[in-house]
């Protein structure tokens, strides 16, 4: 999930913190807080926070060529079937969204990237 930083005084929100305090449960992601939310440490606005770590690359404009060359692993969370992109020539990404576990039959969703 993604991290949020005020410009102005450095408080980051975690969506998957949210703040529960203020009655934004965990898992709140940026574009769901209303928009009258404001800094709790200083009170500026939304439009003022930047997304952490946003850039990797420079620039952070939204590229449409997204393939990245190094092939990664995908383990099934259900049944532990690893998803080899190399082996099966196919980014996990381009899959179909009804592929699910050889294995097991879990949906695309039950996947986690491993390093
Ligand atoms: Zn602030
Ligand atoms: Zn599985």
């Amino acid at each position: 999930m993604a991290e949020f930083v005020c410009t102005m005084c450095g408080f980051s929100y975690r969506e998957e913190r949210g703040r529960p305090g203020e009655g934004i449960s965990p898992g709140t992601v940026w574009k769901e807080i209303p928009g009258g939310w404001v800094c709790p440490m200083c009170g500026s606005p939304k439009n003022i926070f930047r997304l952490r770590g946003d850039g990797r690359s420079g620039g952070g404009a939204d590229g449409t060529s997204d393939r990245r060359d190094t092939m990664a692993k995908y383990e099934c969370g259900n049944c532990g079937y690893i998803y080899d992109e190399e082996k099966e020539g196919v980014k996990f990404a381009d899959l179909p969204d009804d592929w699910v576990c050889p294995e097991c039959g879990a949906d695309k969703s039950e996947f986690e990237l491993v390093e």
